[in-house]
């Protein structure tokens, strides 16, 4: 087995006990694969392995890396994880399968007209800056009940869950429960949160999609 699949395989059984443990079902818990920036050999070698759920965090450098793939992998389903401009939503909507990263109104209002013109619906989640982080994307949790009710009312967007990135030097098993009870509030069953370091930690506080790179694929860059 090569080390691609070896690493899937772990995660697969790390998620499966940890869902265990907390009473939940292991298919409620999905493992996207975050392919930024890794080599062409990595990404095939998670596809052979039978692996089809990836993250991405650029839409250009998703699109180079996925565009031919997809034709062969119909069954390929990719996430569109990282910060995304409004003149890029047209390129986005064609190239992903859901969007987790909606957090303005103008981004809303074009990912809207874009999914309209191209007749494709995506699921979206909205993303939470829980940690209320300056430089950081999302929307202020306070703002959600107002987003919420714009993405769905006006801009008629499938929204389906939550999504954050924990701050770097705070317990982010404390930004989990957060998200969890924000998305509770509101009906929303999708949450995506945890990445490698602390995926374990975000399936018993809930998290249905966690996003996983160095885990999968080794350390970036390399
Ligand atoms: C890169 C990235 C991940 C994966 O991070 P790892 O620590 O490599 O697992 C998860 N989520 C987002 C939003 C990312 O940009």
């Amino acid at each position: 087995m090569n080390q691609i699949a070896q690493n899937i395989e772990i995660i697969q059984k790390t998620i499966a006990k940890a869902a265990k443990r907390a009473g939940r079902k292991a298919e409620d818990v999905h493992l996207v694969a975050v392919s930024k920036v890794q080599p062409d050999d990595k990404i095939e070698a998670a596809l052979s392995a039978g692996h089809r759920l990836f993250g991405e965090n650029r839409v250009q450098e998703a699109q180079s890396r996925w565009h031919e793939r997809r034709a062969h992998y119909p069954d390929l389903k990719l996430h569109l994880i990282g910060p995304l401009q409004t003149n890029k939503a047209k390129d986005a909507v064609a190239l992903f399968d859901v969007i987790e990263t909606l957090d303005r109104e103008k981004l809303a209002r074009g990912l809207a007209a874009e999914m309209q013109k191209q007749g494709r619906k995506l699921p979206c989640f909205i993303q939470i800056n829980t940690g209320d982080e300056d430089q950081k994307a999302g929307i202020n949790p306070r703002n959600l009940p107002e987003f919420l009710e714009l993405c769905r009312d006006e801009c008629g967007l499938d929204i389906r869950g939550l999504m954050c990135i924990p701050p770097v030097d705070e317990p982010p098993a404390l930004h989990f429960a957060l998200l969890k009870k924000l998305a509770k509030e509101h009906g929303l069953p999708g949450l995506s949160m945890g990445m490698s370091a602390d995926f374990e930690k975000a399936i018993p506080l809930g998290a249905t999609y966690v996003r996983v790179g160095t885990g999968v694929f080794g350390a970036r860059g390399l």
